[in-house]
């Protein structure tokens, strides 16, 4: 190890002390370089979270009062309460040790673990904006019925509008009628409506017609690659917002696969134009397959669209409470 990244390593396990509240033990959390990338020992995460563990195999489970992880050695796809979440890096054994990226854990885990560690003033949430995924001239995916995948979104976009105006939100469309806008447009009047929190819908589509299921995206943090990718991105402006896009991700992706029972392919990162360009906590969410006869079907259903945008009104409120400490 350099003596450039040994002082990185120790910079970064300061800031994990810095931000760790009385409750948590003062173990210390040993990084080790690898490849370019700072790992952490998972055994020192194990012991200054508090939690226990069990290992099987390249199975690790470690457990929490209220949360359990699986990471897989070798495998970027981890299991947080039982819902897909896709890492950035491989967990690794290096020297008997077996390490998680620092990246992952700082961004990914540790909002989770702990939400009311996340800075403060963002428990305050008003203005959400929904954008229904392309428009006019652009119906974005087709299905063998012809279903446009922009109106799919709009009638989805629709719900969750009415659902979250119901619970004393303010709810804004970056579209409320089939017209074109550009993805810079949709950032701009984001911005411009001063949104809290900014939710993109989406339908999928895939050669494959058997794939389905629901995925929800986040921008992929700096550094990082994308998932199904090894190319690390750039800094872009959604970046400020990694840790609250996790935690956004994580509640509204759980409860739509709770309320659909639909295949669960994980929160995955992504480096979308609207996401990277955020000017707030961002997810787009991938409500199903219009590709695959049996998903099409179901979101051709309103009461399927009605589930899904209730789930993903859910979700902003368990967000919501997570910052908010409750
Ligand atoms: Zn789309």
């Amino acid at each position: 190890m350099s003596v450039r990244s040994t002082l990185r390593s120790v910079a970064c396990l300061l800031a994990l002390f810095l931000s760790s509240p009385a409750a948590f033990g003062s173990f210390p959390i040993r990084s080790r370089e690898i490849g370019g990338t700072t790992h952490v020992v998972l055994y020192d995460v194990i012991r200054y979270y508090g939690l226990k563990s069990h290992v099987s195999g390249k199975r690790i489970t470690l457990y929490g009062a209220e949360t359990e992880i699986i990471f897989t050695i070798d495998s970027r796809a981890a299991r947080i309460n039982g819902f897909l979440f896709n890492l950035a890096h491989a967990p690794t054994l290096h020297d008997n040790e077996a390490l998680i990226s620092e990246r992952d854990l700082s961004l990914s885990i540790d909002p989770i673990l702990r939400p009311q560690t996340l800075e403060t003033g963002n428990a305050d949430i008003r203005r959400i904006v929904i954008d229904p995924g392309h428009g006019g001239k652009d119906s974005g995916a087709r299905s063998r019925q012809k279903t446009n995948e922009k109106t799919i979104n709009m009638l989805i976009a629709r719900d969750l509008q009415w659902m979250l105006e119901d619970l004393g939100y303010e709810a804004y469309l970056t579209r409320d009628r089939d017209t074109y806008i550009s993805l810079a447009e949709r950032q701009r009047r984001c911005r411009q409506w001063g949104g809290d929190l900014f939710i993109s819908i989406h339908c999928n589509s895939a050669k494959d017609k058997s794939a389905h299921g629901v995925e929800t995206f986040v921008v992929a943090p700096e550094g990082t690659p994308k998932t199904g990718d090894y190319k690390p991105s750039t800094r872009t402006p959604g970046n400020e917002y990694d840790k609250f896009n996790t935690r956004l991700a994580y509640e509204v992706h759980r409860n739509v696969i709770t309320a659909t029972g639909a295949r669960d392919r994980g929160v995955k990162r992504a480096r979308f134009y609207v996401l990277k360009k955020a000017s707030c906590p961002s997810i787009l969410v991938e409500s199903g397959f219009l590709s695959n006869a049996d998903e099409e079907s179901r979101l051709g259903n309103s009461r399927y669209r009605h589930d899904i945008a209730e789930a993903i009104s859910n979700g902003i409120v368990m967000y919501h409470w997570a910052m908010a400490g409750q």
